[in-house]
């Protein structure tokens, strides 16, 4: 005898079904046609995939003729919704006038939501490829220069999805004379050119 109102709302099962065997080669048949399936998944970490320019890895700064193009401004740091960036500005005698002396990035914080490069006028910072690091300790987590700085010739792929993705109508309205804003590796760089 069952218990009292148990069976309310259950399918009654026909004796075809109480057999379950139809149900276990339709689950067998599907599995199956898969097999013939195109693949979609890989055996990492012995195969690597191939990621595109519009992928998010860790963030890194871009080291142009050997220094890099921050210019310690701050926005990033600002911008940052989980205050992974803290740095250290500095002045120096280059036209750049301003340096960042130390710059970090708490990894365990980063959210990846890039906001750091969008906001950064320098394009100083940008989203890197690089998708597998790890640490073992919260100070290992804390990245400074040493890990961040990354030579431009690396990064081209990225730089050339940002450039290919910005607004057209920004320049417009908003680019500024570049004989007012010599002040970066960038803008000497352009003006040299
Ligand atoms: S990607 Fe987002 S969370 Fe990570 S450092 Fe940049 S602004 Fe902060
Ligand atoms: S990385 Fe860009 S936004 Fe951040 S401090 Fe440097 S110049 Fe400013």
């Amino acid at each position: 005898m069952g218990i009292k109102g148990a069976d309310k709302g259950e399918r009654k099962l026909s004796f075809v079904n109480k057999l379950y065997f139809p149900e276990i080669f339709k689950g067998m048949a599907f599995s199956g046609s898969h097999m013939f399936r195109k693949q979609v998944t890989i055996s990492y970490p012995e195969q690597r995939p191939v990621l595109g320019p519009e992928f998010r890895g860790r963030p890194v700064l871009v080291k142009e003729l050997g220094q890099e193009r921050c210019v310690a401004c701050g926005l990033c740091a600002r911008a940052c919704p989980p205050l992974a960036i803290s740095m250290q500005a500095s002045e120096t005698e280059d036209p750049k006038e301003r340096f960042p002396e130390t710059f970090e990035i708490n990894m365990l914080r980063c959210i990846y939501c890039g906001f750091c490069e969008d906001v950064c006028p320098e394009e100083a910072i940008v989203m890197s490829s690089e998708y597998d690091y790890n640490f073992k300790t919260r100070e290992e987590a804390v990245y400074g220069k040493d890990k961040l700085l990354i030579d431009v010739a690396q990064l081209k792929p990225r730089l050339d999805f940002l450039a290919a993705k910005r607004n057209p109508d920004f320049g417009d309205t908003h680019d500024y004379d570049p004989k007012n804003n010599n002040h970066s590796v960038r803008d000497r760089k352009r003006l040299n050119a």
